[in-house]
């Protein structure tokens, strides 16, 4: 799979959407090779900042927005990377406030465990991520075997 074909997905909560923003703008050319998947209003936020930033060059921009979070969107997301359609999942939230969905929350991130999606949490593990020389390459991480699982015996 070319970084062409591949999908990264964003998520904000509320108090790190600027740091979220920030962050696109500063990665949009990188950006730009990948399919972008969203959380409601996060892309909202991302698509009016790089639109602006992009000018005329803007319909190189490649988002989707799914439903706001806190009314699905997570896990609209969560249903995508069980279906292999999400690459990378860069979620940036907020350690400091509780959240109406936490719930969704977790389902997502633990989802994104059982696939073995690269995920980072914080504006720091995104830069790993977005600067890591694997993130264009075909490298595909490893799908855990769960036959053993779905063969088990369940009593009746
Ligand atoms: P939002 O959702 O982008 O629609 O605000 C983010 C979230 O899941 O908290």
């Amino acid at each position: 799979m070319t970084a062409k074909e591949k999908t990264i997905a964003l998520v904000a909560h509320d108090n790190r959407k600027k740091d979220l923003v920030e962050w696109s703008e500063f990665n949009v050319d990188i950006l730009l090779n990948y399919n972008l998947i969203c959380t409601g209003t996060t892309g909202t936020l991302i698509e009016t900042a790089l639109v602006s930033k992009l000018g005329s060059d803007c319909d190189r921009l490649k988002i989707t927005k799914l439903k706001s979070g806190p009314l699905g969107g997570d896990q609209q997301m969560g249903s995508l990377i069980a279906e292999g359609k999400i690459d990378y999942l860069i979620f940036l939230w907020d350690p400091m406030e509780p959240q109406p969905h936490d719930v969704d929350v977790k389902a997502l991130w633990r989802i994104a465990s059982v696939y073995n999606i690269p995920t980072a949490i914080n504006r720091a593990s995104a830069d790993f991520i977005i600067s890591s020389s694997l993130m264009g390459s075909d490298y595909t991480p490893m799908k855990k075997n769960f036959s053993e699982y779905l063969n088990r015996v369940v009593d009746l």
